[in-house]
């Protein structure tokens, strides 16, 4: 069958990767969206006070400048990525702290005593990272291109997602390092799944970097939109999808849309087996999240904190895995994980000037109804005595908030799209090595539910898109852009 219009369901960073892929191809594309704005988990709006810009849910950008997808659509040369000297920093209780500089040696010299051993651990990876994220950023089930990166990543998985953990580090603020990278996904530790995620992070840390867009996330899907705009492609907001009969004026469709809103949307169309493979898909843990407005910089007991976007609270590798076994129990940590961001460390866009944003959220149980707020300020106050007396405003999206607030995509507060698990990176969401083709005919999902699962890179909806052109015969387009900016 010849294609000439297809509709993509769903606006995040895999829906308009699809959109433009497609439009790029010379396609009629129509991108719907549910919510009255764009992007997904990669939008930005106002929600606090006037002026104060919060990233709904992405908010520090590993991917933009290591995806394959952002790498050809150009997107470092579209938009302004701040990139920080300190990708992360890790503060531990005593005054003790961890660095992730990019500079490598700086970040193990700052460790001490198992600096080389940190070093001896990620140094290989970085050094092969282009063949990391060829493994990572594919299908697991595609043979490896660079069969040297794979077998160097192995190994290290093998070692952290397992008690072999223990053996390399002899103090603590290495392994905690790592370990609050790994925590990015949810879930027990030690883990092979959160390991591999883990060390993907750690090692762009060390590399190009953990960029934050100038303005928000929402750069991102704006430098996408604009693409597509470019290319013909309309967006039309307010516009959900109930059933894919919806959809019957266009030749195909790529979906943006979590496994269970797939079997709501094909209804009885799905054939028995896929069915029920899909819904033996599980879902995975939640986050409950923080916006919020502060009358200046966090006011770190160490000032170097404030160098880093990103900030691991949570202590070392063994509270942190032990905050993470609760919430896998079912519970909520008194002394959890928190990923906290503060873009305004390196984006004076964010807020009036003088004052600043700051996001932060914790793990809890699928659906979980905890308001974070008093756990998240007590865990900064740990690290910054005196933060809670700048706060201006604050909103916290709760675990069952996040479907509606953000995306039906993180229903429950799920904001991987789906477990991390072994099982579950490998079935993404079933065992193929191209699963984004369903077995409904001109019906393709591109979500963070599929293969390479969650996080903001394009690459599921690119798959997803580039799955569907290879199908009918259609060459994948060039992306790059057009014009570059000044
Ligand atoms: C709190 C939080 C923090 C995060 N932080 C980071 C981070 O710092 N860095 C990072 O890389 N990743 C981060 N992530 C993960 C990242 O946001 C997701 O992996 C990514 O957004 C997935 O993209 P997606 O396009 O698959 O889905 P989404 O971003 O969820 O987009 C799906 C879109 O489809 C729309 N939609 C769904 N169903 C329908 C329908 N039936 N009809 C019409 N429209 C529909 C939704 O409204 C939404 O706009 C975070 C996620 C959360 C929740």
């Amino acid at each position: 069958m010849s294609i000439s219009r297809v509709a993509v369901v769903g606006s995040g960073p895999n829906g308009l990767a699809a959109a433009v892929t497609l439009a790029r191809a010379g396609l009629a594309v129509d991108v719907l969206e549910r919510n009255a704005w764009l992007g997904g988990g990669a939008a930005t709006r106002e929600i606090t006070l006037p002026g104060f810009r919060h990233d709904l849910a992405s908010a520090v950008h590993p991917m933009a400048l290591a995806s394959p997808f952002f790498q050809s659509f150009g997107l470092a040369e579209r938009i302004d990525l701040a990139v920080p000297e300190m990708s992360f920093a890790h503060p531990l209780s005593g005054g003790r702290s961890g660095f992730g500089y990019r500079d490598l040696d700086r970040a193990a010299d700052a460790i001490g005593r198992d600096g080389g051993a940190y070093r001896a651990f990620l140094g290989p990876v970085v050094d092969h990272l282009a063949g990391t994220v060829d493994l990572t950023l594919n299908s697991l089930l595609r043979v490896p291109r660079d069969p040297v990166a794979a077998t160097i990543f192995a190994a290290r998985v093998a070692e952290a997602g397992t008690p072999a953990w223990k053996a390399r580090f002899a103090e603590e603020i290495a392994p905690a390092m790592l370990t609050g990278c790994a925590a990015h996904a949810i879930g027990r530790h030690p883990s092979p799944a959160l390991a591999g995620g883990g060390l993907l992070l750690a090692a762009t840390a060390h590399a190009a970097g953990w960029p934050v867009p100038v303005g928000g996330s929402q750069a991102i899907v704006d430098a996408l939109a604009a693409d597509l705009e470019a290319h013909g492609g309309r967006i039309v907001l307010d516009r959900g999808v109930t059933e894919l009969d919806e959809l019957d004026e266009y030749n195909a469709c790529v979906l943006d849309v979590g496994v269970p809103a797939f079997l709501d949307l094909a209804g009885e169309r799905l054939p028995a087996k896929y069915a029920r493979a899909l819904r033996r898909y599980r879902h995975g843990r939640g986050v409950s999240k923080v916006d919020f407005a502060l009358a200046g910089p966090v006011p770190w007991a160490d000032a170097r904190l404030g160098e880093a976007p990103t900030v691991h609270l949570g202590g070392t590798r063994a509270e942190i895995a032990q905050a993470e076994r609760q919430v896998a129990r079912g519970w909520v940590p008194d002394r959890p994980y928190v990923l906290a961001v503060q873009p305004s460390v390196v984006d004076s866009t964010r807020a009036p000037e003088g004052k600043a944003t700051f996001w932060a959220y914790l793990h809890v149980p699928y659906d979980s109804d905890l308001d974070a707020t008093d756990l998240v300020t007590r865990a900064v106050e740990e690290y910054a005595p005196g933060f809670s007396d700048l706060v201006l405003a604050s909103v916290a999206t709760r675990a069952t908030d996040f479907a509606e607030a953000v995306s039906p995509n993180f229903a429950g507060g799920d904001f991987a799209g789906g477990a991390v698990s072994v099982a579950q990176m490998v079935k993404r969401p079933v065992v193929s090595t191209a699963p984004w083709r369903t077995p409904l005919d001109g019906v393709y999902l591109g979500s963070g539910a599929t293969a390479p699962g969650p996080a903001v890179h394009g690459m599921s909806g690119w798959h997803a898109a580039r799955t569907l052109l290879a199908d009918h015969g259609v060459e994948a387009p060039s992306l790059a852009p057009s014009v570059t900016r000044k």
